[in-house]
Order: C-alpha cells, then structure tokens, then sequence
C-alpha cells in the first residue's frame, strides 16, 4: 500500500489525475478501514486529505452552512450556532457510531461512501444540501438529491474530490428525523426517515428503504397539496412510489416498509393535535 500525502487542495487533486492510477480518497477511514483486513492492497494507492489545508471548515453564513469535507460529525455537535440553525445534522451527527467514529467521521465521507443506510446524508437531504465537487479541470454543485446513481454510484468523477457541502439557510416550521436499528446507540439504520417543512415545501427523505437514501417525492407532492392519512397504509401506499427496500441482514423489506410508514404516518398525526400544529 502507499499513502500520498498532500499538504494542499491544488497537489491533491493533481494527485487523482496522475499517470500512475488514480488513487483513493481517505478521510476519516471510518468506511474504508473497515473492509482492510478483507482486502489485499498491496497495489493500492491512498491519498490522505489529513493534511490539505483549508478543508475542516465549518462556516456558517446569513445564507447558508459550509460543510468543508474533513468537517466531522464531532466538528458540528461542538459548533454550538451551526447545531442550533441546522438540528437534524446535530441528531444525525450524534446517532453515528460512537464518540471515537464522530470524532473522525466526515460529512464528506458518509456521502461519497454511498452507503443506503448513511444517516448524515438523511440529514442533509432534508436541508437541500448540495455536493461541491473540484478537479483541476473545473468546480461544480450537485444537488445531494441527484448525486446517488444507484447503489454505492454516484455521479463524481474519479478525478474529483468532494471538497465541500452547502447547506441553505431557510425557515422551518418542522424539522424531524428518526432512526431505528437493532439498538438505540451503536447501530446501522434498518429504517431512517427525516422531514422538514419550509417556505418550499415539504421535504421527506429516507434511508435503509432504496440502493441509496433517496427524498420520497410522491410523499412530498401529497402533503403540498395539502392531503392528511387516516392509516399507515394510505401513506405506504404512496411510499411504495418512492422506496424498493430489500430483505438483508439486518432486516425485511416487509419490515422496513411498515415501520417507515408508521413512523411517518404516527408523527403527522402528532401535528394535527391542537398543540402540534406546523
Ligand atoms: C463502528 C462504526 C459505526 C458506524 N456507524 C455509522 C452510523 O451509525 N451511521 C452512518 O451513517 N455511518 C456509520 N458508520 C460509517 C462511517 O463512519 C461514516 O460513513 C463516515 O461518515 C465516513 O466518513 P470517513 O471520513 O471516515 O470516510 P472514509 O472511510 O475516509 O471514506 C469513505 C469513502 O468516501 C471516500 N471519500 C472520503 N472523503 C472524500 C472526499 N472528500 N472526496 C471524495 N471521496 C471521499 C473514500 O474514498 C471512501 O470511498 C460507522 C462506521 C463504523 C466503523
């Protein structure tokens, strides 16, 4: 194995276009340290973004969030006015892991590692987070949204890294998110969803139900239109629309679809209670 080193974004990403290979990104190793002892790396080539200067910002603006991308999970619980502004990244951040995996886990990891079960990017999806990805040809903004292609695919370039997450300042009237494991602290989602409400909309995103965490559209367009459920079935009728998930190790699909929907469903009816209102 070789670790490269860079000290700057600039030799970084000259790094991932180099004639010997295309390295692979590691941040906090969170992900990637976990399959080592499965993997035979003799060959590979890691480039260490530990020491690029100017990536573990955390910036928080009139109008938006910057998440830089060796920003952790930890980074943001202790960053008290970024935590406030935006409270399911602090839920999510602390639903990851333990402490040890907080402090060394990135954002910027949990996205590129197109894990379906990530709870970071449940977060962010619900906010209109966007991906701000960098090569030594160009910069460009992805929606979060339209980043996942499938299963562990997305669409950043090889040459790219991500270099950093914005997150729009908006006004929410609801903000939500719930996730179920095997235990409370310590697990991989069986289901995650999470919701919030602003000045555009409903936004519903889950996790652990598709090959990746996707927004519920056909969810979303119901509520706009201003429509209310009588039983968890109506509203996994309409999931069934949005969501595949599949029977795996750690649960069923049938599993997944009834808790989803009766999460979603039990929490909506929680707002029209005369003191839930949104
Ligand atoms: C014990 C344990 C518990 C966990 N619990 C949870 C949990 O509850 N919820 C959850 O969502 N996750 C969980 N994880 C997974 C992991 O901690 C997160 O996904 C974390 O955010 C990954 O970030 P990282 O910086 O460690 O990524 P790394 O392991 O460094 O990298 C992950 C992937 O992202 C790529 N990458 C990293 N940074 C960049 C970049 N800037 N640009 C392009 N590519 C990049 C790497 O090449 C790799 O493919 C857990 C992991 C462990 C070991």
């Amino acid at each position: 194995m070789k670790v490269l080193q860079p000290d700057n974004l600039a030799e970084a990403l000259r790094l991932l276009v180099e004639p010997d290979g295309t390295p692979v990104p590691i941040a906090g190793g969170t992900d990637l340290c976990v399959h080592w002892p499965a993997r035979d790396l003799d060959n590979t080539r890691f480039l260490d973004l530990s020491r690029v200067a100017g990536l573990s910002r955390l910036t928080l603006t009139h109008n938006a969030l910057e998440i830089g991308a060796r920003t952790t999970y930890w980074d943001l619980i202790c960053a008290a006015d970024a935590a406030k502004a935006f409270p399911l990244l602090a839920q999510a951040a602390r639903l990851v892991g333990a402490i040890q995996i907080q402090t060394r886990g990135t954002w910027a990891g949990n996205i590129a590692n197109g894990s379906p079960a990530a709870d970071g990017v449940l977060a962010m999806m619900v906010y209109g987070a966007s991906v701000v990805l960098q090569s030594v040809r160009e910069t460009r903004e992805v929606p979060l949204d339209e980043f996942f292609t499938g299963y562990k695919q997305s669409v950043r370039r090889p040459d790219e890294l991500i270099v950093a997450i914005r997150v729009p300042r908006r006004a929410y009237t609801f903000e939500w998110l719930a996730k179920v494991g095997a235990r409370r602290a310590q697990a991989i989602s069986k289901v995650g969803v999470a919701m919030t409400r602003s000045e555009n909309g409903w936004r519903v995103a889950a996790n652990s139900v598709a090959p990746h965490v996707c927004r519920c559209r056909t969810l979303e367009a119901a509520l706009n239109a201003g429509r209310t459920f009588t039983s968890p079935q109506e509203v996994r009728s309409l999931l069934s629309a949005d969501v595949a998930a599949i029977t795996d190790l750690r649960s069923t699909a049938e599993y997944r679809e009834r808790v989803l929907s009766r999460l979603i469903f039990y929490r909506l009816a929680e707002l029209d209670k005369p003191s839930g209102h949104v």
